[in-house]
């Protein structure tokens, strides 16, 4: 296989194809973690890189606020599981250099392509140079959210910007629930993917955050047949006529067997879900669309989903002193992402104790976002009764608790420890509470640390 590329590469090309594959051993031989190092190497020396990398005749892409990691891997791994040599994303970063440095190893010295598949996950804002020079025949947009206000902007400037992004004739495949990201690039060839009406639905919108308030056409009332949380859902404007679009993917879920039917024009597979979550059941219906999208009928995904060992779920438990302990990303910096769990918490039977670990590297050399996020972010669940005790870790664990307090959690029900490890010996680890350790994507290795010590005292 030699593969497709953009441009036929010159002397730099070549150049920065040979310094880059050459800076991998090199940083490993030096004990560097070869992260995005060679993909800056790459850019440096040619601009444009990617246009010039052969890449193979299956090329996707995925953005989107949330959900955008699970959904590559999950591609990644059912491609690989129905025999595809495949290539992503999955260790760096989602901007140029990251992709690049990924990339590097599905070509040979001599620009050959050496897989079948290529699955990237792209940060919104990287699209405006990743897709002209990638080129995928497939850009799939989870769905777009107000997100970490440092880093990233409001919804409707994030979709305006992918508007002007996103290449003329790309085939997208897009979530049919999302206002505002069901709308993007309306010339461009689209599927539409979407989860019928749940028992779980509301109309009202009960979250701090609600991004599509008015009509996106004419600024009239919308009206919501169903919403799901925020502005997700279906909807209708009562004066112009706007309107949610047509699943060409249709979910229907069944909570009592676990399972999702989807359903499309040329048939129908049911799947086992990854779990209750219902933004899970959101990347599977989204994963399972793509993969239609390939030609790959029902029975050879549900196959292939079958030996895929669910890794993209940031979820994991284990039972500590007769406890169940349940360790869970809660996305910091993204209110959405931490609504979205906060949520699923408080709906899960029994009781619950939590030890929140978010946002936690002020003094590391890291930044430390403000922390305007946690007003945008839905603590009022953490207020139901069945939350029984929520301990409060990190260099912002005072401000975590005046949140908690302002959304009706009862004082004698928060501890504060600054110390994460000594945090995590205030909790009562009572059996038949179950117990949550919430962490963010800065403190993963907090959360082990914190797994490890709790199993230790109760050596
Ligand atoms: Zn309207």
């Amino acid at each position: 296989m030699s593969g497709k590329s953009k441009k036929r590469g010159g002397l730099r090309f070549w150049l920065a194809l040979w310094a880059a594959k050459l800076s991998v051993p090199a940083l490993k031989l030096t004990g560097h973690a070869a992260t995005n190092f060679p993909g800056k190497v790459a850019m440096k020396l040619c601009p444009g890189f990617l246009s010039y990398m052969a890449h193979p005749e299956t090329v996707i892409a995925v953005t989107g606020t949330n959900g955008k990691t699970t959904v590559a891997n999950l591609l990644l791994d059912t491609l690989e599981a129905s025999g595809k040599r495949v290539c992503g994303n999955r260790e760096s970063s989602n901007m140029y250099s990251g992709v690049t440095s990924a990339l590097l190893s599905s070509v040979s010295v001599f620009n050959k392509c050496r897989v079948d598949a290529e699955v990237i996950e792209v940060d919104e804002h990287a699209t405006r140079l990743i897709l002209p020079d990638m080129d995928p025949d497939l850009l799939i947009v989870t769905n777009l959210f107000r997100d970490s206000l440092m880093r990233n902007a409001h919804a409707e400037f994030v979709a305006s910007r992918l508007d002007k992004n996103i290449p003329k004739g790309l085939r997208l495949l897009l979530n049919a629930d999302d206002l505002i990201s069901s709308g993007l690039a309306p010339e461009n060839p689209r599927a539409y993917f979407g989860i019928e009406k749940l028992d779980t639905d509301v109309t009202e919108c009960v979250n701090r955050i609600n991004d599509v308030r008015v009509c996106p056409k004419c600024a009239g009332r919308m009206e919501f047949e169903y919403r799901r949380y925020h502005h997700i859902g279906r909807a209708k404007c009562v004066d112009c006529g706007f309107a949610s679009p047509d699943y060409d993917y249709s979910a229907k879920v069944d909570k009592s067997t676990g399972t999702m039917t989807i359903r499309d024009a040329s048939g129908a597979g049911t799947y086992r879900l990854l779990s209750d979550a219902i933004y899970d059941m959101y990347n599977l219906v989204s994963v399972v669309g793509a993969l239609r999208q390939l030609g790959m009928s029902h029975e050879d995904i549900g196959a292939a989903l079958s030996k895929v060992k669910i890794a993209g779920i940031r979820r994991d438990e284990t039972t500590i002193g007769g406890v169940r302990v349940i360790n869970q990303l809660a996305k910091d910096k993204n209110s959405i992402g931490c609504s979205r769990v906060f949520d699923y918490i408080h709906s899960q039977p029994g009781k619950k104790e939590l030890l929140l670990m978010m946002n936690s590297l002020l003094d590391e050399g890291h930044w430390s976002e403000n922390v305007c996020w946690y007003y945008d972010c839905d603590y009022e669940f953490l207020a139901d009764p069945s939350v029984t005790h929520v301990v409060c870790a990190g260099p912002r664990y005072k401000d975590m608790k005046l949140r908690l307090l302002l959304a009706g959690v009862p004082e004698e029900r928060i501890s504060l420890e600054r110390d994460e490890l000594r945090a995590s010996e205030l909790l009562y680890m009572e059996p038949g509470t179950d117990v949550y350790l919430l962490y963010g994507t800065d403190t993963t290795d907090t959360m082990l640390q914190v797994r490890e010590h709790l199993a230790d005292l109760k050596k």
